[in-house]
């Protein structure tokens, strides 16, 4: 009877022992894993010194250089991702900028990843040819032009958030949301992906909060008053997150342009609402300028790897459907918006 109790006193110690052992082993693996990971982390960053990595809600800001394609290759791969990419195409600019846009996503938007496409146009005949890569798909959407006219970012809203709830939900692990007016320079990878992803302004990146072109008027739903605000996000021209995500920003903003519209409000930015939506919700990644850059700005040493440009406006041009749809009073208007839009260069 002692003997049984002995032994089983010693197995009890040896358990105990090898319990603690493998405790002190996680716990150092741990220990490891977080100080390997700051290294790393202040490693990569000490290769931007020159710019913020980081918000102050601890948000990464992605710069060329801040991330190392080959983990996140490794992370991703195991998940086998889709990402979707919408963007609309409506009347002119179907033939002015979809073919470039298109060819140059083919090429560089997250390249070696399954993509889905979902091209939204007034007019299918006009979709151009494109060879696509073999992990490429994509969908057409038509839509009516009329309906587009009555308010443009309000449509856009609406109808991003329809598609998400109808059949992109069910399609994709992430999805972007981009002007058709761009193009891909460099690749836009994984470093990008998070839960909501917003696009830091190329003309206000210097800036400070002030100086935003944020909403002031307290009436409007967009309204950001002065001392405010982080950054200062451009709209639709970039901005991205998981479905669910994206979702609830396209009905949010969607609901505060129509309450404005109600008011008879109307602002002169796009990303307004977007502005004051991700004050309120602040993005889990911020994409720096060298992830939509505008040349017209120059190229500054901070900008090292374009990864999309805007493409120059031909106003004239592209405004000319507007002419036929407007009245001739409101194309003064539009007018007074493009240069408040286009500040002088910094
Ligand atoms: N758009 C379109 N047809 C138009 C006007 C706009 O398809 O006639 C779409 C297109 O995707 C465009 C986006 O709406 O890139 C935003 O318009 P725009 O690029 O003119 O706005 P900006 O970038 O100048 O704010
Ligand atoms: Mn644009």
């Amino acid at each position: 009877m002692t003997k049984i109790r002995t032994t089983c006193g010693r197995l009890t110690m040896v358990s105990l022992t090898a319990l603690f052992v493998v405790w002190l082993y996680f716990k150092r693996s741990l220990e490891l894993t977080t100080l390997e990971y700051q290294t790393e982390y202040s490693q990569l960053n000490c290769k931007r010194p020159e710019v913020s990595t980081l918000t102050s809600w601890s948000a990464p800001i992605v710069w060329d250089g801040t991330f190392q394609r080959n983990v996140l290759e490794n992370h991703y791969r195991k998940q086998k991702i889709t990402v979707g990419l919408t963007v609309f195409a409506i009347g002119k600019y179907i033939d002015k900028y979809l073919k470039n846009f298109l060819t140059s996503a083919n090429r560089f938007f997250m390249d070696g990843h399954k993509v889905i496409f979902y091209i939204i146009v007034d007019n299918t005949s006009k979709i151009p040819y494109i060879e696509l890569g073999p992990l490429r798909t994509f969908k057409v959407v038509q839509v009516k032009k009329e309906n587009w006219w009555q308010d443009a970012s309000m449509m856009c809203m609406k109808m991003i958030g329809d598609f998400i709830e109808r059949f992109i939900k069910c399609e994709v692990d992430y999805l972007f949301c981009m002007d058709v007016d761009q193009v891909f320079q460099s690749d836009f990878g994984l470093e990008t992906l998070d839960d909501s992803i917003a696009q830091v302004h190329a003309w206000s990146y210097k800036k400070t909060e002030k100086d935003f072109p944020y909403e002031r008027n307290p009436q409007s739903k967009a309204y950001i008053p002065l001392g405010q605000g982080y950054y200062y996000y451009h709209h639709a021209a970039v901005f991205g997150g998981t479905p669910l995500s994206v979702l609830t920003l396209t009905k949010e903003c969607y609901e505060s342009i129509r309450k404005d519209k109600e008011k008879k409000l109307r602002q002169y930015h796009d990303e307004s609402q977007l502005n004051k939506y991700y004050l309120e919700n602040r993005p889990a990644k911020l994409l720096s300028p060298e992830y939509l850059w505008d040349y017209v700005l120059g190229a500054p040493a901070d900008i090292k790897n374009v990864k999309i440009s805007s493409t120059p406006k031909e106003y004239a041009q592209v405004l000319l459907h507007i002419i036929s749809f407007e009245q001739e009073q409101h194309i003064k208007e539009i007018e007074e918006t493009i240069a408040l839009y286009r500040p002088p260069l910094c």
